[in-house]
This record gives structure tokens, C-alpha cells and sequence, in this order.
């Protein structure tokens, strides 16, 4: 691969860290191109070789020429999401089709299915270990749910299902984004805003401004909606947005922009596929790369769930309802009150100010102690390292382990305008064995915190310090792997339900006095969080978590279901079969009953639009599994006096952490463990525990 053009190319560099002071746009394509060229090369000398393909011979130059692609696209892929100037964009968004397309042309080479199957059928496959049996068992199975084990007569009729479920989720998009911009409420006297905060009034006043126009304009946009039904004193306003928002895109609107008609011709599709592929429902395949077994097993889950926080859902509303009537004059609530007299409510009880806390969290104070939260849980070393890095602001470390290295992660924690939202874990590289020898893990850790100003540290929010430790929680999981398979070592591999365990399981200890005691320290002071403050903030974290937790059940009960039970066999679902099984489950689970107008299933895109399809349990399924792993150390705690123990922290290290992808999570949940998941600890953190 090292020939005369691409030697001088700093992104085909494999040897050591990313040479990102050397890097330039002008690099990327020559690199990506030559990458794909040598992939394919190999795929295409690889499939034509007679005989039975072996591990050595066939998996290995795969995986490793797939790797160096996967490599050098992550830096560039980094690089235009920390470092987004025009010329980076530019070379990014040149090579994405491309890219995209090779992607696309594997995973439908069928000589390269039939190579992979020829493989898991030798007398080989016998002698290889569990490991290696279960990445061909993936491979195989991820062709197979492409369709490529169909009869031939049978493909095309395949492809056009798959054709026909990306633009009906496409179109879902659309008409639930135009019927969001369709509807506006204006409001002309001042006097009918009250109770609105100001940056919402004046974000109103300018969309007015926009249209020339006098008066204050609110859109069904998040941003605009959510302070009118949160805020305003006026009811009526209240209601008539709400009621625009719960019909969005359904027959009560224009009807070019209904998505009942989508919605019925997405799950007769869903079926037909389920049927072809050999499953009785598409909740069979939805679940089968994901943790959970069976339909039933997530519906005896969500439902075991719900039995548990129901009742604290009714204390909820019932406390809800008598605020609102002796505060608030209201005698029904109404479910255009539900946000308004919750604010209240919330003020009233628990209201603390974020700029308060923040004084408490200067973050070099911060940072040490979430080092010194994985120092003691596993007994390693975190030091600060050199190599080439894209900001002057980013850091870089090493993990240690009794002197041996572990692996290497860079921080980057501050917002920066070149520099996409949000916070990140992604892989630079990933452990592994290979015939040059073992690479150590790289994770890039990005966060958009505030930077420091004038001279003193920048001081952080509860809610920032929750994203450092949920990002810094998956790069655990890809930093402490022992796995030496590409394909299954740290996160990858990992079931799609149970990735989120290592991230929330790390959120959990900034919600303990004692972790909170060493990672605090007033700014100005150095006082740590006082204890009625810490109080308030528990307090304000469980606000109406019965509530909460009802309503992520109905939509998870409802998506399973709709994906399980209802027949779609004989062609589109009628619309009415859709509402009324929603009915069926709110009457099950849910404590406050929206209007029968209401339109929920015409907004659903995480079922309909985005990859969540009979999936949406998941977030419940992974906060089970998080918070039920963190009580083995609470128990530990109990007995030891610091939750922070090194035997638990040992052992969630050797089951969870290290095994990545390498076993099924449930596996490795109960060898941490010792037993199945329960829902116990969630409920308790969630503060629904029944009172004695
Ligand atoms: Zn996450």
C-alpha cells in the first residue's frame, strides 16, 4: 500500500496517533480514494479465489484493510465535526458519496456473503473460538436481514420494500415538518402574553418583524411552543396550541399533509418484510441484533414497569390537580394545563437556580474528580500525554495499568464556532490484534462547555458535569476493552439496547453527597456543595418521575405492540386500528388521558421516520440495566463505606467493560451481576419507592 504517491500522504500514516498538524484537506481524497481502491481490490481478489476461504486468509485482510479506511474517514469524519471550516467541509462532504457507496456495495456483495457462509460451514469454523464464531454469526446474519438469502425471485420484491419504507419515512418527515411550520398564533395586545419570559416574547415579536407585521408571532416549533404552554397565563391560548400541535400532520389538518395514510402503508410494508425474511412479525426483526429475545419478553418488562410506577404516576397527578385547583384556580386540569401547573408546581417546591450550583463546579476541580472516580473503581492511572492535536484547547491522556498502557483519549471540552453541538464519544482507533502486532484504543472525547474567561476556571452546570461523565462512561467501554477482535472489541458489537449501560451507569455518581463532596469546590470560596442545596437538586431531579416514566412506557407498550399484535397482512392499516390500539394501552398505563382528537401516532417519528421501530423500549430497557449494575456498588458501599469499590469496579470492568461486543450484554449483565436485570433500583433513584 506504501508506494511513491500515497508515502507523503500524513492520513495514510497508520503508525502512531493521527498527525493532525500535518493533515490538510487537499489529503483526504487522494488517501479515501486510494483506501477504497485497495478495498475493493481485495474484495474483488478475495470472492474470485477458489476453494473454501479460512480466518488467516480471508476475515483478517479484510477486517485490516477495512480498518485503514475506517480510520482515516474517522479523522477526517473528526475532523469536520471539531474543526468545521469551509475547506474541511468541503473535503468532507466531496468523498461522503463515495463513501456511502462502498459502504452500500458491501453490505450487498453477495460473493461475499457466500464466502462468509462457505467459511461458517467448513470444518474450520469448528476449531475457531467463541469469538470468532459469533462475528461470523453476526456477519451472516446482517446479509441475511438484507435479504440475501432470499430466493432470486424473490429480490427485487425485497429491494422495492426497502425503496418504498425510506420515502414513506422521508415523506413522514416532510408533512410532519410542513404541518409544524402550517400553523401560527398570533397575538396583538401585550396584555395576552403574560406569564411568557422575555427571550420567548422577543423570539416571537421578531418572527412577526420577519412578515412585517405587527403583534407577537408562536410557531409549533419547540422554542416557541413550549414557553406559551409552559408560561402563558392564558388558557385559551394554551389550548389552541395544544390542540394544533396533538393533530399535526393527521386527517384534522390539510389532508396532503396527513400521515395516516403513511403510517398504514409503513406497517403493511414492515410485515410483508417480516413475512419474507421467515419472522411472524417486524417486532421479531427488529429484535434480532438487539438484547432483548423475544416481543413478549420486552412486553413483560415494560409492563412489570408500569405496574411499579403507576401509582406514583396518580400521586403525581393527584398532587398536580390540587396545586392547580387551590393555587391556581384551575378545578379541571386540562391537558393544555398539565406543563403550565407543573412550572408552577415545580417553582414552588423545588426551584433552585442553575447559576447557583455552577459556582460549585470550576472545572479542574470537576475533571479531578471524575479521574478520581475511575482511578478508584479500577485502579488505574490517568496522565497527561503529547501528540498532535487539532486545537491548542485539547488535551490528551493515558490510561495506565500497574505501568502498562491501556490506551489514549483526547478532551476536548470547549465550544468553539468551528465546532458541531452537542457531546461525543468516537473511536480514533479501536483495540486490536493484527500481523503487525496490538494496537491500544483511542477515543476522542468532545464536549461544547463553556470555556474559562478572565484569568478564572470555567465553572460548569449539574447538567454538563451528566454529559461529561455519560461520554467519559463510553469511553470507558472503549478504552478498557481486553478484546482483540476488531469487530466485537469496545463498543462495537455491543447490542443496540445495551450500549447506553456504561454511559448512564457513570451519571449515577454525580447524584451521590459523597463523589459530590470531593468534585466540588466554590469558586470564589472552595466551599464544597452544601447539603441543602444538594437536597433541593435530588428533589427537582424526581419531580414527577411516576409521570415520566408512565408516559415513555404507553409510547414504548405502543410501538411494540403495533409492531407485535396488529395485523397488516392483507394490506395497509386502517388508521382507526392504529388509535385504538393507543387506547387500548393509555388505558393500561397512562394516568392522564389526552382528548380523543388528539393525533400522537402522526408525530411518532422515532418509530415511523427514524431507526426506532419496535425499538423505542430501548431507553427504558438500557436506564434498567444502568441503574441496576450501579446498585452492586451501592451495596458494596453498605458494607464497605465508599461506594467507590475497587472489588465491584474489578468485576464491572472484567464482565461489562472489558468483553465489548464479544458476548451477548445479557450474558455479561448477569456474570456482574449474578442474576437477571430487575427494575428495583431504577424505580428507587427515580424516588418512586413506596414510603413505610
Ligand atoms: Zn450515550
Amino acid at each position: 500500500m506504501q508506494n511513491d504517491s500515497t508515502a507523503a500522504n500524513p492520513l495514510l500514516d497508520f503508525s502512531a496517533m493521527p498527525r493532525f498538524e500535518d493533515i490538510k484537506p487537499e489529503h483526504v481524497e487522494p488517501a479515501i480514494r486510494s483506501l477504497i481502491d485497495e478495498n475493493r481490490a481485495l474484495i474483488e481478489r478475495l470472492t474470485a479465489e477458489p476453494g473454501t476461504p479460512t480466518w488467516d486468509g480471508f476475515v483478517s485482510p479484510m477486517d485490516e484493510a477495512g480498518e485503514r479506511l475506517g480510520r482515516a474517514w474517522g479523522v477526517v469524519g473528526h475532523l469536520h465535526s471539531v474543526f468545521d471550516v469551509p475547506e474541511w467541509r468541503e473535503a468532507y462532504n466531496a468523498m461522503l458519496p463515495e463513501i456511502s457507496r462502498f459502504y452500500a456495495e458491501v453490505g450487498q456483495n453477495l460473493a461475499l456473503f457466500e464466502k462468509y457462509k462457505a467459511l461458517h460451514d467448513s470444518p474450520e469454523f469448528a476449531t475457531l473460538s467463541p469469538v470468532r464464531q459469533r462475528i461470523l454469526g453476526h456477519g451472516l446474519r446482517d446479509f441475511r436481514l438484507s435479504g440475501a438469502e432470499l430466493p432470486d425471485d424473490q429480490k427485487p420484491r425485497f429491494q422495492e420494500i426497502q425503496e418504498e419504507q425510506s420515502q414513506l419515512a422521508a415523506k413522514f418527515s416532510e408533512n410532519l415538518l410542513d404541518a409544524t411550520n402550517a400553523h401560527a398564533e398570533w397575538v396583538s395586545d401585550e396584555a395576552g402574553l403574560a406569564g411568557i419570559p422575555d427571550d420567548a416574547r422577543q423570539a416571537a415579536r421578531a418572527a412577526a418583524e420577519a412578515e412585517g407585521k405587527p403583534g407577537w408571532k408562536f410557531t409549533l416549533q419547540m422554542p416557541s411552543y413550549l414557553p406559551v404552554l409552559q408560561y402563558a397565563d392564558d388558557r385559551e391560548l394554551r389550548a389552541r396550541m395544544y390542540r394544533a400541535y396533538a393533530t399535526r400532520a393527521s386527517e384534522l389538518g390539510k389532508p396532503e399533509l396527513d400521515n395516516g395514510p403513511l403510517i398504514g402503508r409503513i406497517l403493511a410494508l414492515r410485515d410483508e418484510e417480516a413475512r419474507m425474511l421467515g419472522y411472524r412479525n417486524f417486532a421479531e426483526v427488529s429484535l434480532v441484533p438487539k438484547m432483548a429475545d423475544t416481543p413478549e419478553q420486552v412486553l413483560g418488562f415494560l409492563r412489570d414497569l408500569a405496574a411499579k410506577a403507576k401509582p406514583f404516576a396518580e400521586k403525581d397527578l393527584e398532587e398536580l390537580k390540587a396545586f392547580a385547583r387551590a393555587e391556581l384556580g384551575l378545578d379541571t386540569l386540562e391537558p393544555w394545563d398539565v406543563a403550565y401547573a407543573s412550572e408552577k408546581l415545580r417553582q414552588a417546591r423545588y426551584a433552585y437556580s442553575d447559576q447557583e450550583v455552577k459556582q460549585y463546579f470550576p472545572e479542574p476541580k470537576v475533571l479531578d474528580g471524575l479521574f478520581g472516580v475511575i482511578r478508584a473503581l479500577y485502579r488505574v492511572d490517568i496522565l497527561p500525554d503529547e501528540a498532535p492535536t487539532w486545537d491548542p484547547d485539547v488535551r490528551f491522556f493515558r490510561i495506565e495499568k500497574e505501568g502498562e498502557l491501556v490506551g489514549h483519549f483526547y478532551l476536548d471540552l470547549h465550544a468553539r464556532s468551528t465546532k458541531r453541538g452537542g457531546a461525543w464519544m468516537d473511536s480514533a482507533r479501536s483495540r486490536h490484534r493484527n500481523t503487525w502486532g496490538s494496537d491500544t484504543p483511542v477515543a476522542y472525547l468532545v464536549c461544547n462547555f463553556p470555556g474559562p474567561v478572565g484569568g478564572k476556571p470555567a465553572t460548569f452546570t449539574h447538567d454538563d458535569v451528566l454529559t461529561l461523565f455519560h461520554e467519559c462512561g463510553h469511553g470507558l467501554h472503549h478504552l478498557l476493552t481486553q478484546v482483540d477482535e476488531l469487530a466485537v472489541s469496545g463498543i462495537h458489537g455491543v447490542e443496540w439496547d445495551a450500549v447506553e449501560l456504561p454511559s448512564q451507569f457513570m451519571e449515577n455518581f454525580c447524584w451521590e453527597w459523597d463523589v459530590l463532596q470531593g468534585m466540588t469546590a466554590h469558586v470564589d470560596t472552595g466551599a464544597p456543595l452544601p447539603r441543602a442545596l444538594y437536597d433541593k437538586m435530588i428533589a427537582a431531579k424526581n419531580f414527577q418521575s411516576g409521570m415520566q416514566t408512565v408516559r415513555q412506557l404507553e409510547f414504548s407498550i405502543f410501538d411494540l405492540r403495533l409492531h407485535g399484535e396488529v395485523d397488516a397482512s392483507s394490506g395497509p392499516v386502517p388508521i382507526e386500528r392504529v388509535m385504538a390500539l393507543l387506547d387500548e394501552v393509555r388505558r393500561e398505563v397512562a394516568v392522564m388521558i389526552p382528548p380523543a382528537w388528539h393525533r400522537f401516532p402522526h408525530s411518532f417519528s422515532h418509530i415511523f421516520a427514524g431507526g426506532y421501530a419496535a425499538g423505542y423500549y430501548s431507553y427504558k430497557w438500557a436506564e434498567v440495566l444502568s441503574a441496576d449494575a450501579f446498585e452492586a456498588f451501592e451495596e458494596a458501599g453498605a458494607g464497605k463505606g465508599s461506594l467507590l469499590d475497587p472489588e465491584t469496579g474489578e468485576r464491572f470492568w472484567r464482565e461489562i467493560l472489558a468483553v465489548g461486543g464479544s458476548r451477548p450484554a445479557l450474558d455479561s449483565f448477569k456474570a456482574f451481576r449474578g442474576r437477571e436485570p430487575r427494575v428495583d433500583a431504577l424505580l428507587r433513584h427515580s424516588g418512586m419507592v413506596a414510603q413505610a
